[in-house]
């Protein structure tokens, strides 16, 4: 069930011109930018978020965000990941200010990497890493990686991934063919070069897909989250896993969302075996890292495959990655944020959230469905859960997304937008959940009355 689109354009508007009236700071700031600021934002997407500019901050801490304008939120976008353990964590701030005072970046590495180093193994079970400063620049250092040691030059993921600006995974899966998709800006080539697109779950369309043995690797989330969450089905890990090694295609879980799951992320809580995992956004508390680690059998490949005496650029890295600032916040972060307690208190929360916006749904009679992974949670505008990546894309609703958004923002609730999704960090309480499901119910009040 869908409101009528009339009275959503009407309750949209309303909401726009009260989050205008109540933010005049954020909205001169973003005028002002105009004529300093591609499109008046310092990040494109920024641009989307619900309310016509973007929320200026003013400071944030644990779960809560503070706009220049004076208003306090209870933020459960938490940066879109990259604070999944709230905002500015004590140990994380004390390690950056320590390293900030002992130099930044050596071009050499620091005691905290070898640690870091072993915090990674004992989560994930891989015994070789490296860094990087974000999770698209380590998914397109395994990429490469992969069709270096394979000598094949394609790479297959699944419809409606997202994996950050890596050039290979912008494309789409359109009545059987592979393209790219209509935002794409400037595709280096067709993207049929490069990608083989198959739906997740579909164990038959990847079968065929990797018997054709021209695959590097598979790239993917162990579920799907930037579509919305789809989980894999029973049986689906595993069948990817032999197709995979039966093929000699490499496989590259990518779990910068899906740490959600616990400290090992979904990899250590279903025992899965891939050759490469990805991490980034959270692992260094806020601060900018990312990290790949390798099987021992890919290690030993790599290694012999690059030469001690080549100072050349294998086509991976960058100056600024694996620097002491990065690693000192992520050795602080594994060891004493990220902990297993703190994945048990985010996870309950996010679990009482699922529950309360389930029973707003219900109490509607709507055929809506929630959907949680760890401490993740989203809702979704059609019956669950869903199979594919289209599946999720097809029951995407933006007028109807935005305006949860925007009447949740207005009330000092800010959810992650694009993904309907709420995440949830040790710092958040009982309270704020159960506010935010009563700000639900109230907003589906003004949609469908009562
Ligand atoms: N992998 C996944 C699964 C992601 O969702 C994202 C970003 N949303 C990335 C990689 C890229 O992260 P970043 O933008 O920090 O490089």
């Amino acid at each position: 069930m869908k409101p009528d689109p009339a009275q959503l354009a009407g309750l949209m508007a309303r909401e726009s011109e009260r989050f205008r009236a109540t933010h005049p700071r954020s909205a001169a700031l973003h005028d002002r930018a105009r004529s300093s600021l591609l499109a008046s934002v310092p990040m494109q997407w920024m641009v989307h978020w619900s309310g016509g500019f973007p929320l200026y901050i003013d400071r944030a801490e644990g779960g809560r965000l503070t706009d220049i304008d004076g208003h306090e939120y209870i933020d459960f976008c938490l940066g879109d990941t990259g604070a999944m353990p709230g905002h500015s964590p004590a140990a994380t701030v004390a390690a950056v200010i320590a390293q900030a005072a002992r130099g930044t970046t050596f071009m050499l590495p620091t005691e905290d990497a070898v640690v870091v180093g072993e915090q990674l193994s004992d989560r994930f079970g891989l015994p070789a890493w490296q860094f990087t400063l974000t999770a698209t620049d380590a998914n397109r250092a395994a990429i490469r990686y992969a069709r270096g040691l394979t000598g094949r030059s394609k790479i297959l993921i699944f419809n409606h991934c997202y994996h950050g600006g890596v050039d290979e995974t912008f494309a789409l899966l359109a009545g059987g063919r592979v393209v790219a998709p209509a935002t794409s800006l400037g595709p280096p080539v067709d993207p049929a070069v490069t990608t083989e697109v198959v739906e997740f779950n579909d164990v038959a369309a990847l079968a065929a897909a990797l018997e054709k043995r021209d695959i590097a690797c598979v790239l993917t989330e162990p579920a799907l989250t930037n579509v919305g969450i789809v989980l894999p089905e029973p049986g689906f890990h595993a069948s990817l896993r032999d197709l995979t090694r039966e093929h000699g295609t490499l496989l590259i879980i990518d779990e910068t969302h899906t740490l959600s799951a616990g400290p090992g992320g979904y990899t250590r809580d279903h025992g899965l075996e891939p050759d490469v995992v990805v991490v980034g956004k959270a692992v260094a508390g806020g601060i900018p890292a990312g990290a790949y680690g390798f099987s021992r059998d890919l290690a030993d490949q790599a290694a012999a495959a690059t030469s001690a005496d080549d100072t050349d650029s294998p086509g991976v890295g960058g100056t600024l990655a694996a620097n002491a600032l990065s690693l000192a916040a992520m050795r602080a972060t594994l060891q004493h944020v990220l902990t297993a307690e703190a994945f048990a208190r985010s996870i309950a929360l996010a679990s009482r959230w699922s529950d309360g916006v389930r029973s707003a749904i219900a109490g509607r009679g709507l055929r809506w469905h929630v959907i949680r992974l760890g401490c993740r949670a989203e809702y979704h505008f059609a019956p669950g859960p869903f199979r594919t990546g289209a599946e999720a894309a097809a029951a995407a609703d933006q007028p109807l997304e935005r305006f949860l958004h925007l009447y949740a923002l207005n009330r000092g609730v800010v959810l992650t937008p694009f993904h309907n999704m709420a995440l949830f960090c040790p710092s958040h309480t009982e309270a704020d959940v159960d506010r935010s499901c009563g700000i639900f119910g109230e907003a589906l009040a003004a949609l469908f009355g009562g």
